[in-house]
This record gives C-alpha cells, structure tokens and sequence, in this order.
C-alpha cells in the first residue's frame, strides 16, 4: 500500500487514469487531505463509495504518533512525534499576534554537524520521507484543531527543524508542492522558508524548481571563521553560497534572502565582524536576522551581549537586521536545540 501523502498532485492523477478513475477527483482528494485534514477516505462525501473502497485499499492516510508535547512559557509549544520505525523527530508551533508558524524537520539527526547545534551534535540516522515531512503540518493542525478555525490559521512554515533540507532535497521539493497546493489554502511561496546550511549547488537547483523565501545559515563573515563552527563550509565555501544566491535573486528579484548570524561570543560578534559582514552583502538583496545562540548540554559557546550593537552597525549602514525574539528557550524548543532520540531511547 501507498501513502497518498507521498503523492503529489500530478502523480495521483496519473495513478487514478491507470486504475480507471477520471483525473479530476485527484483534486477533490487533495480538498480533503489538505483543507479538512481527512484521516480516512470514508469521509471523503462527494467520491463514490466503490472509489472510496479502492482507495482504501491502494493508500493510506500517514500520521505520526504523538509521543510527547511540551509547552512554553511564550506559548510556543514543542511535538516530538515518533515514527513508522520508532525514530523521533521535533516539529515546533509559535504562535504569534498576527500569524502562527510551524518549524518542521527534514531529517533524523543531521549530516551537517555545525558546531553549535544539539541536532548535529546528535548525528545523522536518515532522511525524512514526503509524508513524514507533510504530516508534521497536518498532525499539529489536527492536534491543535486548527482546522476549522479561519483566524487561527497554520499559515506560515519553516523548513528550519532537525535535518539540512537541501540534503533531502526530493522529498523536500515533493513537500513544498504539496503544502503550496491551491487545495492547501492560504499557504503560498512567500509563506514557506526553507534554510539552509548553504548547498550552493542545490539552491541554484531550488530558484528553479520551485522557489520559496530562502534563509542560509550564515553564521560568520568570512571562510576561517565559518569553517571552525560549520565544518559544511570546507565543501561550500562563503564565495560559492554567494554566488548561488546571486542566481536565486536573478531569477526571484523580488524575495529578499535571509542572512541568519548566531551571535556567539568572542567568535563572531566584533564590531570587525559586523563590518566585514556588510561588505560580503553588499549588492545582495539581503536581510541579516541576528539570532542569540540557545545554550544545550554538552556545548561550551557563549551567548554573546552584543546583539543590539551588532545590530545598530548592520542597520547604520542599510542592512535590515532584526534580533530574532528566543521562542521556547524553556522546553528546549529554540534554534539549535532540537533533538531526536536515538532509537535505543525509544519511547
Ligand atoms: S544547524 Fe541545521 S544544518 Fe547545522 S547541524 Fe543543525 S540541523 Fe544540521
């Protein structure tokens, strides 16, 4: 059997002409598995009972199991969900005044290793399927009952969770889709961000598949910097990460690319580093989100006090630089420091 969330939206209509179904009612699924968040095809009214009936017995509706939900002081509120194969993965919701976001993984554990982050610190046990990318959207939808309710809309997503999307990249492209769909309403390109260590080869592939608004973990202003906290960047340098976002921006003048710089003390948090930050962007239609590094066990960077003078010299010199507000410091749901449990820590 297959999991019809695996499938996007050409794929079903491809499968439903092979089996004898018009091609039409692959959208009049995609209504229900999107928009109401159907869980089994018997609630899917306007579809024949005998298609029904086929349909259960060629798919099934994918959903992790719930295993454990922490909640924040801030109102952020952390899921760990237990997969097919008893991996765990984190998926965080914030909700905010005027929108509520969700931060989804792509991964178990991570390849990337960036120094100062819990899931790279944790390894990497395998990439994350479409479905288990896409239910993460849907079971905290279904958890939160945020199906019915029009002004507490899931709206934006952030491909920011455990894992570097770009190393996933099908299964990720196939999510995106998915989640962009006309029947998934309200979720367009400009409300889904994917962020990136920097595969510069793969974003030039993403501006031309299917963009969407593009944050790279920056982190530092130049190589000998970067390459001691993100060892990815002996593979892809700063040049070649520029470069591919030169080229994203060719082809996508109008969404603004995301610089994210964790502020670590005496690492990279100089007035020289600020300096040297605003000539590597210059001419990039960049915005730098400056973001406090979220201590974890086991790690020894410092928090750096120098966010907002940081800032002030970004901003002096026209570089749009928010210090991004902590969520979910309190139940180990900020940047960095989610986790998955090793399957010998099942639960
Ligand atoms: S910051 Fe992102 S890319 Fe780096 S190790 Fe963590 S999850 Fe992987």
């Amino acid at each position: 059997m297959n999991g019809i969330l695996n499938c996007t939206i050409d794929e079903l209509e491809k499968i439903f002409l092979n089996n004898g179904f018009s091609k039409y009612r692959a959208k009049q699924i995609f209504v229900w598995l999107y928009r109401f968040g159907s869980r089994t095809f018997d609630e899917m009214t306007n579809i024949s009972k005998n298609m029904r009936d086929e349909l259960t017995k060629m798919f099934y509706i994918y959903r992790p199991k719930v295993a454990n939900v922490a909640h924040s002081r801030d109102g952020t509120i952390k899921f760990l969900f237990q997969l097919a194969d008893l991996n765990t993965i984190e998926t965080v919701f914030m909700p905010e005044t005027k929108r509520n976001t969700i931060c989804i993984s792509t991964q178990v554990g991570c390849t990337v290793g960036c120094k100062f982050c819990n899931t790279g610190y944790n390894g990497f046990v395998r990439n994350l399927t479409t479905e288990e990318i896409i239910s993460q959207f849907l079971a905290v939808k279904d958890y939160l009952h945020l199906w019915d309710t029009a002004t507490e809309r899931l709206s934006n997503i952030v491909y920011m969770g455990m894992g570097e999307p770009l190393f996933n990249y099908e299964n990720v492209l196939k999510s995106m889709q998915n989640l962009m769909c006309d029947e998934n309403e309200g979720i367009s390109r400009r409300r889904i961000t994917l962020s990136t260590s920097g595969i510069a080869p793969v974003i030039e592939r993403l501006a031309k598949d299917l963009p969407c608004r593009l944050a790279i973990s920056l982190h530092a202003p130049n190589d000998n910097i970067r390459s001691k906290i993100m060892p990815i960047n002996n593979v892809y340098n700063i040049e070649s990460i520029l470069n591919a976002c030169r080229t994203y921006s060719y082809y996508h003048k109008y969404l603004k690319i995301t610089f994210e710089y964790l502020l670590l003390k005496d690492i990279n948090d100089t007035d020289d580093c600020a300096h040297e930050l605003i000539a590597l962007l210059k001419n990039i239609n960049a915005k730098v989100n400056l973001i406090q590094f979220n201590p974890w066990k086991g790690c020894s960077f410092t928090p750096s006090k120098k966010a907002q003078r940081f800032s002030a010299i970004l901003q002096k010199a026209g570089l749009e630089a928010p210090i991004r507000a902590r969520r979910g410091i309190d139940i180990m749901a900020a940047c960095g420091q989610l986790q998955s449990h090793g399957r010998e820590e099942r639960i």
